[in-house]
């Protein structure tokens, strides 16, 4: 099997932890993994500790779509959580997966290393892109208004959204221009 990610060299069986077996990459330091001995490492191998997140470092992610050095399908991309922009590439059809360099490390300091089938979850997936998608919201309404006047109309907001007048004070703000 050749690297999906580098495409150099092949990969070549090692351990990722204690019994959890993987294909690695010499060259980019990636790995493959077989969803089956994930779950088995879980159940029986992973460390009844879960690690807390520390300071989260940049991992680089590797952007181009993959081809699944099992079984040549093109593997989808599943973003982690929303503090990282870095992806895993699973191949749906044999349920394998990769890890660039770093990613198994980002995925301990998420608190996520032990729930990788979750990430492939369409609710998962997009509970991450809402999140992501108000985040833009905020910055672009922070960018146009400024920080104290954003402040000011979210309070405003915040205000005439249950006001029992909400519809005559709404048709008064429309017609200011008549004034
Ligand atoms: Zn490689
Ligand atoms: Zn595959």
């Amino acid at each position: 099997m050749h690297c999906p990610s580098c495409k150099t060299t092949h990969l070549i069986p090692s351990l990722l932890e204690h019994n959890l077996p993987v294909f690695s990459c010499n060259i980019c330091q990636g790995s493959f993994i077989e969803i089956l001995s994930y779950r088995m490492w879980v159940d029986h191998s992973a460390p009844a500790e879960k690690k807390t997140a520390g300071m989260l470092l940049a991992v680089d992610d590797s952007k181009h779509a993959m081809v699944c050095p099992h079984c040549a399908k093109i593997m989808s991309k599943y973003q982690i959580s929303e503090h990282t922009p870095n992806k895993i590439d699973l191949c749906r059809n044999c349920g394998r997966f990769w890890l660039d360099a770093g990613e198994w490390r980002l995925l301990q300091e998420l608190g996520l290393y032990l729930e990788i089938p979750s990430i492939f979850n369409e609710p998962w997936q997009k509970a991450i892109r809402k999140t992501v998608s108000k985040k833009l919201r905020e910055e672009k309404l922070l960018t146009l208004f400024g920080v104290a006047d954003y402040q000011k109309i979210k309070e405003f907001k915040d205000w005439v959204k249950i006001h029992p007048k909400r519809a005559q004070i709404m048709d008064y703000l429309n017609n200011l221009s008549r004034d």
